[in-house]
């Protein structure tokens, strides 16, 4: 999310300065601003953009796919799936009672809101944080958008709803709104150079979608009414392709996903266009070639070869890319996002489902270039990663996506946020030693664009559980729940899900519609499970295959019970040989759950970098497992009879001889946990990839 070094923070922090010395417009040249503005927004208030009312708005899920025309799925609101006591009820409770109230706190004492009173006389504080700060807030209102989804927080709402009136009251009669582009940087306002580093759209993209989870979850329109403003009235007037129009760069891509959301609701072709015109890139605007591959955009979408560049940027332009071919079905586009995610699966994704493998550029490296210590792996890549899947998933209805989504969602998403809700990563690596001075986990980030962004998405998670197709419904992933919803045709359905997955792989859904009705259920068995086992009331099916939807179409009588049955054995995974720093080397993975060792969880004495696996034993044999209920709020610990090396004086040099006396070994137990639970006790080295000791 940095600014590539580009603007440095001595100049955010003097310019911030200078903003609290330079007072507002002057009197009556803001008088007349705000009367108009006021004429207009009652206007709007008479006269709001219509919205669909089919699905009505408590109904659009995550993303509306209801009319979209080449989207095979379709959403299940966030409302309609209850998760219940398991795995993801844990760290669900966590985020709204921990992690939004106190995001909510924290972006209040570091002046995100103050920064939008100031601009109505309301707070004498300088503008405060980098110029994407606004996005903070509008990512946090998603947040409690997508949680007021799953019931009612009243204390939650009303400080929602006062920041959502200060927000707006910010915004200029034109339908502008940004706090960081105004007084002194009014002048820069859209102009080529803040278009690449000023995030104006980035934020607004935010605002949007900030506006839409909280309009599906409050029906209150106000701040989505500001974004279509923003767009309508500001956007596309003003900019666009034509002679008549300044061109647009989209600079940090967020605003073409939003702006599909956005005609998702509106029906209004120029939202949909304006989208198409970002990720087609505007050849008026002039940048360095390096500039393109760092922003994801401004090239055309469907030149692009491979994923490079600013990870997040990249995951988000495909998100934008693929919604646009959800709605128009262009080919071109599907065909660069087929060999984009074949790029990114086949070399450039973490065993965790993250992505972006350097620190400089918060960039994806060259192929194979996915070191463990160094990696980058940004929360927010992790999440781009799993949005980009879910909308490829919707596309297609192939399980290919769902295996990214919960490898993402377990493991690279899941340890971005501390077990107490109150710390955040911001970046996940696979390999740590403390002993170089980094704190993985901090309470508040500058640039916090990954603990709204968490909490968003576990807010949201209830929406990713299920889907519908006009042939029946989809699961996608397990957890106790209970799903109140109806198939396409209107008849009503509930399932409810048993299990105590991820720590078992039995699954039991119990299938209940109002009337006998003949439908599919497509189960998905993931793609790392070597057998499943499915059985419908009682009979075995026998074509379950790992890593596609298993599809039972039969004529359900209105109680049946369906059950799964996935082969958890701990497994050790090897990485391609073009993983040099993996060469050797293996992880162990436990259903969808990615293991790791920490350096407190070992013998005395015992190093995590002298450590080596054992190959040489039968796979039933190689680890003992163990649920340990008061570890790390629960989580099921592996054991494994491995080796440790002894120091050997022969060998410590940077260099020594080949012939020089092998290091000596004995056995030793190594304890392994799910890597969503490092670094939550104290700062110790971690490692996912460790040296497998051959016989
Ligand atoms: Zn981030």
């Amino acid at each position: 999310m940095n600014l590539k070094q580009k603007v440095s923070r001595r100049k955010f922090v003097s310019s911030a300065v200078s903003a609290s010395a330079i007072s507002v417009l002057p009197g009556s040249q803001q008088f007349l601003r705000e009367f108009s503005g006021a004429i207009r927004t009652r206007a709007l208030e008479q006269n709001p953009v219509p919205l669909t009312t089919t699905p009505a708005w408590r109904d659009q899920g995550i993303l509306n796919l209801a009319k979209s025309p080449y989207a095979k799925l379709h959403s299940v609101p966030v409302h309609a799936v209850t998760i219940e006591a398991g795995f993801w009820s844990l760290r669900r409770e966590t985020n709204v009672n921990a992690s939004i109230p106190s995001m909510g706190k924290l972006l209040e004492v570091n002046g995100r809101m103050d920064n939008f009173r100031r601009l109505k006389g309301k707070s004498s504080a300088a503008q405060r944080g980098p110029v994407y700060s606004d996005s903070d807030i509008y990512k946090w209102i998603e947040a409690a958008g997508f949680a007021l989804q799953s019931g009612e927080l009243p204390e939650l709402r009303t400080t929602v709803d006062k920041d959502i009136h200060e927000i707006v009251a910010a915004q200029q009669a034109d339908g502008y709104l940004n706090t960081y582009y105004v007084q002194e940087h009014a002048a820069q306002r859209m102009e080529p150079k803040t278009q690449q580093h000023g995030h104006e759209l980035y934020c607004i993209g935010h605002l949007l979608q900030g506006g839409i989870a909280y309009y599906r979850a409050t029906g209150d329109r106000t701040l989505l009414d500001a974004g279509t403003r923003f767009v309508n009235e500001f956007l596309v007037p003003n900019f666009g392709p034509g002679s008549d129009k300044k061109p647009l760069f989209s600079g940090h891509p967020e605003m073409e996903l939003a702006l599909i959301e956005l005609y998702r609701l509106t029906g209004d072709k120029r939202q949909l266009e304006l989208s198409g015109y970002l990720l087609a890139g505007d050849s008026r605007i002039h940048f360095k070639p390096e500039d393109y591959v760092y922003h994801f955009c401004g090239v055309p979408f469907t030149s692009r070869t491979h994923l490079e560049g600013h990870a997040v940027r990249a995951m988000y332009a495909c998100c934008g890319a693929t919604d646009y071919y959800l709605e128009t079905g262009d080919q071109t586009y599907w065909k660069t996002l087929n060999v984009l995610w074949k790029d990114l699966v086949s070399a450039q994704m973490y065993v965790t489902g993250g992505v972006g493998s350097r620190s400089d550029g918060e960039a994806f490296g060259d192929p194979y270039e996915l070191p463990n210590a160094r990696a980058y792996g940004e929360s927010c890549a992790a999440i781009g990663n799993m949005m980009w899947n879910w909308r490829m998933l919707a596309a297609t209805g192939e399980a290919k996506y769902a295996d990214v989504i919960e490898r993402a969602l377990y493991n690279g998403i899941n340890s971005g946020m501390s077990l107490n809700g109150a710390l955040y990563c911001y970046r996940n690596p696979l390999a740590f030693d403390p002993s170089r001075g980094d704190k993985i986990r901090n309470e508040w980030y500058d640039t916090t664009c990954c603990p709204p962004n968490l909490e968003r998405t576990l807010a949201s998670l209830p929406g990713y559980f299920y889907s519908t197709s006009d042939e029946g419904v989809y699961v996608h992933l397990y957890d106790n729940s209970q799903l109140n919803w109806h198939l396409e045709n209107g008849t009503g359905l509930t399932i409810q899900q048993k299990t105590n997955y991820p720590w078992e792989g039995s699954v039991e859904l119990t299938v209940a519609t109002a009337e006998p009705v003949e439908f599919t259920l497509f189960v998905r068995i993931p793609g790392w499970t070597d057998t499943a086992r499915v059985a419908v009331n009682g009979k075995a099916i026998s074509d379950a295959i790992a890593g596609q939807y298993l599809p039972i179409r039969r004529r359900w009588s209105g109680d049946d019970t369906v059950r799964l049955q996935f082969n958890m054995a701990p497994q050790i995974l090897e990485a391609n040989a073009q993983v040099t720093e993996n060469n050797g080397r293996a992880a162990v993975q436990r259903g969808p759950l990615v293991y790791c060792m920490e350096q407190i969880d070992q013998g005395e004495g015992v190093a995590l970098k002298d450590v080596a696996l054992s190959a040489d034993k039968a796979s039933s044999g190689r680890f003992e497992e163990k649920f340990d209920n008061d570890l790390l709020g629960g989580v099921l610990v592996l054991r494994h009879a491995g080796t440790v090396h002894e120091e050997s004086a022969d060998r410590s040099g940077l260099y020594f001889s080949h012939d020089a006396a092998p290091p000596k070994s004995r056995p030793v137990q190594l304890t392994f946990i799910p890597y969503y639970a490092w670094a939550n006790r104290v700062q110790t080295p971690m490692q996912v990839w460790t040296p497998v000791a051959r016989a």
